[in-house]
């Protein structure tokens, strides 16, 4: 070949080359906008074939699907199609992708991928994603017939144009060369095809090693390649290659393939301009069918992902989510979807909801407000948004917390707000924001002082208004300080000795106990504490309700001084004037006449009197505060009654009445002061005798279920109605109707009344005026019952 037809070959095939170049990206062109305007469509079909979901852009080319098996609706067909792949998807649970031909749409090839999925009530369905592959039917003619095309031309080119494959263990393979191969290595296609290393041997040994390691790089950078090395032809003529490639993709072996060439550029160097241009082009070529292969396999990707994952996940998620769910467009504000809730919450039917749009569910009045918020979600600057209206199908309102999220269902934004309806919490939020209004009313108005603590700290939480002048500190120092801070380093009333109460109390045990406090001046001063645990605001705390009793505590003290005054400056000189009375009357120091005697008995008596006021008013005194030692010991009360009719037997025979005793036998003993018992018993009889002028008076024992009832009875004067009510109260004395001084002191009753209520008893009367009267006591037949309850009573 001369040099001049060389040059005349070169230019005829760079004409060439231009041409169909220009062919090809004309068809590239077509391809993309074929792949921009391919759609795909969603359909769901259960296992009787009937079309449960249809794809809406689907709906209106085949319009309602209800009631219709998929092969009617779709095909036309009154039987299954043959190709079906609903069968086998559901027979395998797998999906099965199926090519149809849809006569209905002019023969288009639809590519249709049967997805089997179970729904929400375990039911298996089939969603089928129909995508119109047509077009890319087409798009695979048309690379075949340009790969066609671009093989011709290479063939006509004088640089190696190859396909090559790396793999991971470093061996090495042409998938593609053409024909210029002859003419690089002066090895033929088929040869270098078959064997990689005939074409590998024909690099220079010393260039051979780099060559690897440039290949090696641009493999694990997934780069081009671009290396220049010799290789040494068969003539011995050594060449300069330059190598070019770029990485197309991985394959699943891990291998790597180029697409690139081999240029000799050695010689003509003139042509070397040229030839790189041939070379870019082709790179530009190959670029871009490997850009358009990559886009379609992505898209098909992309398609799958959407109707398995997406679509079915979403829509399960969506439709069995507690909260209700709607899909609005960002723009329109319309509603695209809803689950169960949202329509239940609301009250509309699915197909209602999607027919609303935002600015048809809220109240009109809040509506600028929501609609503000709702693009400001929109525009995804917040998600949530709390305490909003919403307005149901009868109007109700409920309020909502709406978060907001953005979603894309096949490529278009959604704005998915999830409502969690709070109308129940706000409504305990109304309740207990009144509770606890009421709660600090009652708490800020109360005079006791009371304090609320933690229940592990006993750190003081809140005090009330009376609390804070009762330490003398304000509500913000109060909040600042312990329990502690409240107690004296008085031996018996220090913080250590109190801690006991508080741990009761924190344990669910209230507490009632006496105790020194402090204010912040230092002043000692004397509480009166009940200590309890109860729950506020959802948490356990002390509360302390204290009373200051520091004047009540000085009163008891003064008025115990003044008894022991009383006690102790009258019986002494009483004694000595009964003493001196005594040695009067009985004449040891000379006579004294009868009416003096008479006189000096009189007086007597009434020492005796004075005598018994004194010792009944300390009794009661005593019992009163507690101070009267009780000594529980089980007794027969049948017995204690026996010993009391013998003490009494004279007083009664005196006044010619009779006694009669109406006993039972089958009480059992049981626990309590005899003494105690048996002076209630002698006030009784002893009342009887004195206001009974003949008659009898009877003693009653009785067992009734967990007490014993002991009753006497008399047909003496009886007591007027009006009187009943004071009968046990202390020092009234009903003044008798005989007018007669009885020689009472008006006390016996009312320490009756002390003694039996200290047992855990009950005491009362029931009489009829000039009838007589009944005097009851009853006492609690279970120990434990009167020991606990006179304990308890003895607790001042
Ligand atoms: P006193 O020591 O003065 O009798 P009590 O407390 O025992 O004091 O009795 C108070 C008053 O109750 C008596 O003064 C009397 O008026 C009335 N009373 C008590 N027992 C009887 C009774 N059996 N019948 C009528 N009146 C009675």
């Amino acid at each position: 070949m001369t040099r001049k037809t060389q040059k005349q070959n070169e230019s005829q095939l760079e004409k060439i080359v231009i041409e169909r170049t220009q062919k090809i990206i004309g068809l590239q062109k077509r391809i993309e906008f074929i792949l921009g305007a391919t759609k795909t469509g969603l359909d769901i079909i259960d296992k009787n074939f009937n079309v449960v979901y249809i794809d809406p852009e689907w709906k209106k080319v085949y319009g309602d699907p209800t009631g219709k098996k998929c092969y009617e609706y779709f095909m036309g067909r009154d039987k299954t199609c043959q190709r079906c792949g609903i069968k086998k998807a559901f027979a395998t649970k797998l999906p099965v992708v199926t090519e149809e031909v849809l006569a209905r749409e002019g023969n288009r090839t639809i590519q249709v991928t049967t997805i089997p999925y179970k729904d929400e009530n375990g039911e298996w369905l089939v969603a089928e994603v129909n995508a119109d592959i047509t077009e890319h039917k087409k798009i695979e003619q048309a690379l075949r017939d340009s790969e066609r095309q671009i093989r011709e031309i290479t063939d006509m080119l004088p640089v190696v144009v190859y396909q090559y494959q790396f793999m991971p263990d470093g061996t090495q393979k042409f998938i593609f060369v053409n024909k210029a191969t002859k003419n690089i290595f002066g090895l033929r296609q088929d040869e270098i095809l078959k064997d990689f290393s005939k074409a590998w041997s024909k690099i220079l040994p010393e260039d051979a090693p780099l060559v690897f390691e440039s290949i090696k790089k641009a493999v694990e950078e997934f780069k081009p390649w671009a290396h220049d090395f010799r290789l040494r032809k068969k003539n011995r003529k050594v060449v300069w290659i330059q190598g070019r490639s770029i990485p197309k993709k991985i394959e699943p072996d891990g291998s790597v393939i180029f697409y690139g060439t081999l240029t000799d550029v050695t010689e003509h160097k003139t042509q070397e301009v040229q030839l790189e241009k041939y070379r870019q082009h082709l790179e530009s070529i190959v670029k871009e069918r490997t850009k358009k292969l990559a886009l379609s396999e992505s898209y098909y990707r992309e398609l799958f992902k959407f109707a398995k994952e997406s679509e079915e996940k979403f829509k399960a998620i969506f439709s069995k989510a507690r909260d209700g769910f709607l899909l609005a467009d960002p723009i329109t504000r319309r509603f695209y979807m809803a689950n169960k809730t949202m329509c239940q919450m609301l009250g509309y039917s699915e197909k209602e909801m999607v027919r609303l749009a935002v600015d048809n569910i809220h109240p009109k009045e809040n509506l600028s407000d929501i609609i503000e918020k709702f693009e400001e979600q929109a525009r995804g600057d917040i998600s949530l948004i709390t305490n909003v209206p919403v307005q149901k199908k009868n109007g109700a309102v409920i309020y909502a917390d709406i978060n907001t999220a953005q979603i894309f269902l096949k490529g278009k934004r959604y704005i998915l707000g999830s409502f969690r309806d709070i109308t129940e919490r706000r409504k305990i939020e109304a309740a207990l924001q009144m509770s606890e209004d009421n709660y600090r009313s009652i708490f800020e108005t109360a005079s006791d002082a009371i304090l609320i603590r933690d229940i592990q700290t006993y750190k003081t939480i809140d005090a009330n208004r009376a609390a804070c002048e009762m330490f003398g500190y304000s509500k913000e120092d109060m909040k600042k300080l312990y329990i502690k801070h409240f107690m004296t380093d008085e031996t018996g009333y220090t913080w250590k000795e109190a801690e006991n109460f508080y741990k009761l109390a924190a344990d669910g045990e209230p507490q009632l106990f006496e105790w020194l406090g402090i204010d912040k001046a230092g002043r000692y001063f004397w509480v009166e504490a009940n200590v309890k645990r109860a729950v506020i605001g959802g948490k356990y705390r002390i509360i302390s309700m204290l009373r200051d009793i520091t004047e009540r505590k000085r009163l008891v003290t003064m008025k115990d001084n003044f008894m022991n005054t009383v006690s102790h400056e009258l019986r002494t000189p009483l004694a000595a004037i009964k003493e001196g009375i005594s040695i009067v009357v009985d004449e040891l120091e000379g006579e004294v006449g009868s009416e003096n005697k008479n006189i000096l008995n009189v007086v007597k008596k009434n020492v005796d009197r004075l005598n018994r006021l004194i010792d009944d008013v300390l009794d009661f005194q005593k019992l009163e505060s507690g101070k009267m030692p009780f000594r529980l010991k089980k007794h027969n009360i049948n017995e204690v009654v026996e010993e009391c009719c013998q003490v009494m037997g004279g007083l009664v025979r005196e006044k010619k009445l009779s006694l009669t005793l109406d006993l039972d036998k089958s009480i059992p003993s049981l626990s309590f002061d005899k003494d105690k018992i048996l002076q209630v018993l002698l006030n009784f009889i002893n009342n009887a005798v004195k206001f009974t002028e003949q008659g009898n008076i009877t003693i009653v024992t009785r067992s009734e279920g967990k007490w014993i009832k002991v009753c006497v009875r008399d047909t003496g004067i009886g007591i007027k109605p009006e009187d009943l009510p004071r009968m046990f109260k202390k020092f009234e004395r009903i003044e008798s109707a005989t007018g007669q001084n009885t020689g009472g002191t008006g006390l016996g009753l009312p320490i009756s009344k002390e003694i039996i209520e200290k047992h855990g008893g009950r005491i009362w009367v029931e009489s009829r005026w000039q009838e007589g009267s009944e005097f009851y006591f009853t006492l609690p037949l279970n120990k434990k019952n009167g020991v606990k309850n006179a304990e308890k009573n003895t607790y001042s």
